[in-house]
């Protein structure tokens, strides 16, 4: 039988993300049509060697936009990856091959705000 999302421990939640990083690319809005487009931008945050974030425990104050993935949120948060491991779970699809942003993407330390643009990037594994 298949688990409940609330039977799933804080360590079992926390060991489901397989650190892709992808949820940590910067992403742009279209303001008519409100579409999202990631870029191979990253936050400034995001360790490239580990595939990891550097100040996971205060993310979400450093970050506003970083939003802390959890049971009840994460069905509502359309932007997320169509391979996160979370998203797959809920939408009782089968987990995708591991593919990571690991250096294919450059921090967003390195890229003017007016730049983003230019670094839309159709992921294919995203
Ligand atoms: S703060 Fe950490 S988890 Fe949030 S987007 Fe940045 S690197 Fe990713
Ligand atoms: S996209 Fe999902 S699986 Fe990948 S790092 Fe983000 S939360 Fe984890």
């Amino acid at each position: 039988m298949k688990k409940k999302l609330e039977d799933y421990t804080e360590e079992e939640w926390e060991q489901i993300c397989t650190h892709c990083g992808k949820c940590c690319l910067i992403k742009l809005q279209d303001e008519d049509s409100g579409e999202i487009y990631y870029t191979d931008v990253v936050c400034q945050y995001f360790d490239n060697e580990n595939c990891l974030c550097r100040v996971y425990k205060q993310r979400c104050e450093l970050v506003p936009e970083c939003i802390k993935l959890t049971k009840d949120n994460v069905d509502k948060i359309s932007w997320m990856p169509d391979s996160c491991a979370y998203r797959r779970l809920v939408e009782n699809r089968p987990q995708a091959k591991k593919t990571t942003i690991k250096n294919r993407c450059i921090s967003e330390k390195l890229v003017k705000e007016e730049e983003l643009e230019d670094h839309i990037v159709d992921w294919e594994d995203l």
